[in-house]
């Protein structure tokens, strides 16, 4: 129960955050395309009042003076001077929003994101490892075109109907100041519209939880990288039953709510149609026909308005339960955009020529974990220095680099860079220092040229070629039709080319060829190669990476023979230390992994012989 309640309480924003909300939204249409906001608004008073003027105020202009035949005349010239007015007038708008409009759109649409990207890139890792954050941050970016604009369009029939309001209620007073009450009656039977609402709303809140398990489901049908589960065993048989659990929960959740709903609309309903626009079609027809003191034009203008003045009641309510919808949303884009990114920048410069990164006493906890991934870990990595890091599944070896890189800060402990922690530097300079390769390493539908440089500026081709070249790729390259000009994926190009992931990976490594950084981290960058090809590429990396600091992780342990240094992790430590063949004359735990993997390769070669 008291779940419940704070559940409830975490759901429920005051009145005073959705008009913060709903101002932030408008605040950044307006700081990034201020014509589009004019434009809008503009729009809707220029066609409010037109509307007002051509319907309702000139059909009782006409009548009223038909009844009456007096002044005809300026009927006449009434009715011509709002023709030209809405002739020129219309022109310009209609014009504004087939073109300009569509320009201004895009404005905002690319503002909002660009704020969303700006902080994406700065927050920390451990953010996209927090389900809570990263739900925001997802929702944020696929609906924030949509949430704004849906904001704009409430504020917007907000306003159109308080311009349609206050005409209508202004032109019924001047009939018949009782009028006035029948217009007043929606707003009594608004307390039902609400209820209406609000179940509504409660239906939708209740079906959300299943209808993104129906998304789910379907995304495993139909995104290429479920294919292979999908085909073999019958994975698919057990989420289309899923499927199938999931619209029976929507039918109960709408079968719960729908009855609420039913009975206020039908209420809210009753009281508008029978009330308040019959009861004041009676009284102006009374007047009208039996009383007689009621013009015929005025009695068709009541006619006419009693029933707009209800619905415009009724969609301001609908409004305001909108504004509430768009500011929950809003609430979480607010809360990503205002996240202080843990992973701050210093304020010491950047050495001109770093030189060594030294690790002192770190450990390292990752949030909810009940154990330290990395415990006390002292090492230093100096330029032109190869480390292997080798150790099992688990042992803590990415964890390490990514506390080189400074994807997270330790818990205790430093690492820093010749003498200054690197919690004083600016992050991106100092992780301008690193180039890497990790195991989920991701190529872009691209060109290889982008894919190698991870940039638009124009660079040398020699300079990609050698690259590519020295990670042992470009033989496959050179053989596409446009060499590196060739787009990688065939998802937006059906002359593009896929490749192995040995391929990919081989690609993947060309940027590191390519930026000259002084450190280099590579975890596991030869996962997808077959054993030649690993070696192969390990002594081109050795060569292409001369004078510089690498840190590599490897599984095969024949690379680590390779390097200056041999680093062993084991739950979280570095347990041994030393050249390969220091740590072999120790006959510890390397040494022993080493001659396991050995017979391993040994018996697999042999066996391939027979
Ligand atoms: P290795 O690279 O040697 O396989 P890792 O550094 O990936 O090992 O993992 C070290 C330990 O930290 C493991 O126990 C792993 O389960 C845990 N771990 C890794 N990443 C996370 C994470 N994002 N959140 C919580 N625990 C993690």
């Amino acid at each position: 129960m008291a779940k419940k309640e704070k559940k409830k309480k975490e759901k429920d924003i005051s009145t005073k955050r959705v008009a913060s909300n709903t101002l932030f939204a408008l605040n950044i249409v307006w700081e990034s395309a201020p014509l589009y906001v004019i434009m809008y608004f503009f729009s809707t008073v220029w066609w409010g009042i037109m509307g007002f003027l051509s319907e309702t105020y000139a059909l009782r202009l006409v009548v009223n003076t038909a009844q009456t035949a007096q002044g005809i005349d300026s009927v006449i010239r009434f009715v011509v001077i709002l023709g030209i007015v809405n002739i020129l007038g219309n022109a310009g708008l209609n014009y504004f929003w087939q073109v300009p409009s569509w320009r201004e759109t895009r404005k905002f649409t690319s503002h909002a994101e660009g704020m969303l990207f700006r902080k994406a890139a700065k927050v920390e890792l451990a953010c996209y490892e927090n389900p809570k954050f990263y739900d925001k941050y997802v929702k944020a970016m696929n609906e924030i075109h949509n949430r704004i604009m849906r904001t704009f369009e409430a504020t917007d029939g907000m306003l159109d109907k308080i311009i349609s309001l206050t005409a209508n209620s202004l032109l019924l007073f001047v009939i018949d100041p009782w009028l006035l009450v029948f217009a007043m009656l929606p707003m009594v039977f608004g307390i039902f519209k609400r209820k209406e609402v609000k179940a509504l709303y409660d239906q939708e809140d209740a079906k959300k939880p299943v209808v993104r398990r129906v998304e789910y489901v379907r995304r495993t049908f139909y995104l290429g990288e479920y294919a292979k589960e999908m085909r073999v065993g019958s994975m698919w048989r057990l989420l289309l039953r899923d499927l199938v659990t999931c619209y029976e929960q929507i039918r109960d959740i709408i079968k719960k709510h729908g009855g609420r709903r039913a009975l206020f609309g039908y209420i809210q309903q009753v009281g508008l149609e029978v009330f308040t626009i019959l009861g004041a079609t009676l009284y102006a027809v009374w007047r009208t026909m039996v009383t007689k003191d009621m013009l015929v034009g005025d009695c068709l203008v009541v006619l006419g308005s009693i029933g707009s003045i209800s619905r415009s009641i009724n969609n301001v309510i609908q409004n305001l339960a909108d504004f509430r919808e768009q500011a929950h949303f809003i609430n979480d884009v607010r809360y990503f955009l205002d996240y202080e990114p843990a992973i701050a920048d210093g304020d010491r410069e950047m050495p001109a020529e770093p030189d060594t990164i030294e690790v002192r006493d770190l450990s390292f906890r990752y949030e909810g974990a009940e154990q330290d991934a990395l415990k006390h870990i002292n090492m230093s990595l100096h330029k032109g220095e190869r480390i292997a890091l080798v150790g099992a599944n688990g042992s803590g070896k990415t964890t390490l680099v990514k506390m080189l890189l400074r994807l997270y800060d330790p818990s205790d402990g430093s690492v820093s860079l010749d003498g200054t922690d690197v919690r004083d530097l600016p992050v991106a300079d100092y992780r301008g220092a690193f180039s890497s390769v990790f195991q989920d390493f991701k190529i872009l539908s691209a060109t290889v040229r982008q894919n190698v440089t991870l940039s638009t500026e124009k660079a040398e081709d020699e300079a990609i070629i050698t690259a590519l070249k020295e990670a042992g790729i470009y033989d496959k390259i050179a053989g596409f039709e446009k060499g590196i000009d060739t787009v990688l994926t065939r998802e937006f190009d059906d002359k593009g080319e896929n490749l192995s992931v040995g391929e990919a990976q081989k690609v993947s490594l060309a940027r590191v060829f390519y930026r000259n950084t002084p450190f280099v981290i590579l975890d596991e960058p030869s996962s997808a190669l077959d054993p030649i090809a690993e070696y192969t590429m390990f002594e081109n990396m050795m060569r292409a990476t001369e004078g510089r600091g690498v840190i590599f992780i490897s599984h095969r342990l024949s690379s680590a023979v390779l390097a200056d240094r041999v680093l062993l992790m084991e739950n979280g430590e570095i347990t041994e230390s030393g050249t390969h063949a220091e740590l072999m004359e120790k006959n510890g735990t390397y040494a022993a992994m080493f001659r396991r993997q050995a017979e391993n390769y040994l018996g697999s070669e042999v066996s391939g012989n027979e």
